[in-house]
């Protein structure tokens, strides 16, 4: 086969996992192509205009601590910084950032477009190029052209045979306003995997400027923002870049409740016209008053999706019942009365490859040169998404690595100790999943240790040995650790107690011994 261009890394999709697995192998100095649909919709948060949250928060951490580009994105685009769960212990607290959307997309855009050896291409992958059976030696475009790589790794979130539904409509699309990678699907399943069938939805869009905000109570950000970054501006202190905002706090009423009760029937999801199985963590508000007949309200939050533009983001209400029952759903609401739909929620269903056909490293096993990152793998969210895309890009740019030097090079790969990452990858292949699977903290048997603020003890040196973390961020890291041996030395001739030192250095510390005092 002749090929019009060649790479040693194609990454098909660039959501967020596309990003992170073509910026890992860039930077590990491979040639890389990142083909997608859509340039202008690079990172585009298909639902809510968020990154992190619980267990969300310290996946965010650990890409970062390994070198990804998740966190410092997010904070540059963060509009409300909130630290989640602080009435538990640390082990579980978790930061969240609510961003503004078409920023992050700009951004990460920036980010992919500084980054040498990196080339981003706009067009739809068809085909994978298969040599001897069962190696990956390319990819197929629309256009017409070939395109070579040594390694091959597929993002392609939900749009795999995608299908959107919102009351009896029906129609295929890879998330709202782009089309759906039905070739490619066809062409996945020539491979002869195992798949599944997955559904999420997301709810409608408002138009801020006809809510009337004096009847919602305004939830603020907190006073010191926790960035997600170990590199970030404002990691020790300082405010972000952006200017801050709140969201609002909201109640369904009774008459929202009856709507949905009397219309239920319609909602593809009990018609039996969705086939594909839904996140059971974050059900649509239809599913919630099935499954909770006893609740007489339900919380909701009105989001701001950036600092340009009036488009709010109604959080806890997502929904594909029909556009008609959504605005009157939103209109039983007290200063809802008056607004405005922008986009009507939806459901999607897709098509997902089943996890267990890949190795930890996120290769497929019966392929040579294929590996799957994010939504296609079964999982949820761009949290679970970015730390996957990351892993399968180091794990691509190494086997390319072993390949040309001749000295085959060993997978990267997290243990269920060291990371949350490790824990999403060894459930994902040994277990398979059959819904949307996501993060959770309760995942974690080592959470005490899986902490956020140590995550770039237990990673950066992982990054750096891969050569993901540049030498100013390696500095740094070496400089905090050089500064919590000093403390443990000061902890030996004074009686300070461990607890009453701040959060990082009490992680610093962690597993250290001095004369009788040992860290843990
Ligand atoms: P995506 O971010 O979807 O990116 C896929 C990329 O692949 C895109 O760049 C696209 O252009 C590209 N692509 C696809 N096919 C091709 C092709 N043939 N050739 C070239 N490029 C291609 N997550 C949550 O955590 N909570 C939610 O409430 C939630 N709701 C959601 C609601 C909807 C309607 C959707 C669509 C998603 C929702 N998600 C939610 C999921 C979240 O958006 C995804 O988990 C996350 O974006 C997955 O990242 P990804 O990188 O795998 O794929």
């Amino acid at each position: 086969m002749s090929f019009t261009e060649q790479y040693d890394v194609v990454v098909v999709g660039a959501g967020h996992a596309g990003c992170e697995a073509a910026v890992a192998a860039a930077r590990m100095g491979l040639r890389t192509a990142i083909f997608t649909l859509n340039l202008d919709l690079i990172a585009q948060m298909s639902c809510n205009p968020a990154i992190g949250g619980i267990a969300k928060g310290h996946l965010v951490r650990e890409v970062d601590a390994l070198g990804g580009v998740m966190g410092e994105v997010a904070d540059a685009c963060g509009i409300q910084f909130r630290l989640l769960n602080t009435s538990r212990g640390p082990a579980v607290w978790s930061p969240r950032a609510q961003c503004d959307k078409a920023l992050y997309r700009v951004k990460m855009r920036e980010v992919l477009e500084a980054q040498p050896n990196l080339f981003i291409k706009q067009a739809e992958v068809i085909d994978l190029v298969i040599e001897d059976s069962n190696i990956v030696s390319g990819v197929k475009l629309r256009d017409g052209r070939t395109v070579h790589s040594r390694a091959t790794v597929v993002t392609t979130g939900t749009f795999l045979n995608g299908l959107i539904h919102c009351g009896e409509q029906q129609y295929t699309a890879g998330r709202s306003g782009e089309p759906a990678s039905v070739l490619l699907g066809e062409s996945l399943k020539r491979l002869g995997l195992r798949e599944c069938r997955l559904k999420t939805g997301t709810p409608p869009r408002l138009d801020g400027r006809t809510i009337d905000w004096s009847r919602f109570e305004a939830q603020p950000g907190d006073a010191e923002p926790t960035p997600f970054s170990f590199r970030s501006p404002f990691a020790r202190g300082g405010v972000p870049p952006l200017r801050q905002i709140s969201c609002h706090i909201a109640f369904t009423t009774p008459e929202t409740l009856q709507l949905i009760r009397d219309n239920v029937h319609r909602s593809p999801m009990y018609t039996g016209q969705i086939e594909g199985i839904g996140p059971r963590y974050c059900p649509s508000i239809e599913d919630k008053i099935v499954r909770f007949p006893d609740k007489t309200q339900h919380q909701f939050f009105l989001e701001p999706e950036g600092l340009n533009t009036h488009e709010v983001y109604i959080n806890g209400m997502s929904t594909s019942l029909p556009m008609e029952v959504q605005a009157a759903m939103v209109r039983s609401i007290p200063g809802l009365e008056n607004a405005e739909m922008l986009r009507p929620g939806y459901a999607i269903e897709y098509d997902a490859i089943d996890p267990t056909e890949l190795d930890r490293a996120l290769k497929v096993k019966s392929f040579d040169g294929l590996y799957l990152a994010g939504q296609i793998n079964g999982t949820s969210g761009y949290e679970e998404a970015a730390c996957q895309g990351l892993m399968a890009g180091i794990n691509a740019a190494l086997a390319v690595k072993g390949e040309v030097s001749g000295q085959p090079q060993a997978p990267f790969t997290l243990d269920r100790t060291e990371a949350y990452t490790g824990i999403l990858i060894d459930d994902l292949i040994s277990k398979g999943t059959n819904e949307p699977y996501r993060m959770f903290t309760s995942r974690a048997e080592f959470r005490l240790h899986l902490r956020i603020d140590n995550a770039d003890r237990r990673l950066t040196p992982h990054g750096r040995r891969l050569g993901l973390i540049a030498n100013d961020a390696w500095a740094d890291y070496e400089a905090k650790q050089e500064r919590a041996s000093v403390f443990a030395r000061l902890l030996e001739t004074t009686k300070v107690r461990v607890a009453e030192l701040p959060a990082d250095i009490q992680s610093a510390l962690e597993g250290t011994s001095t004369e009788g005092i040992t860290f843990a």
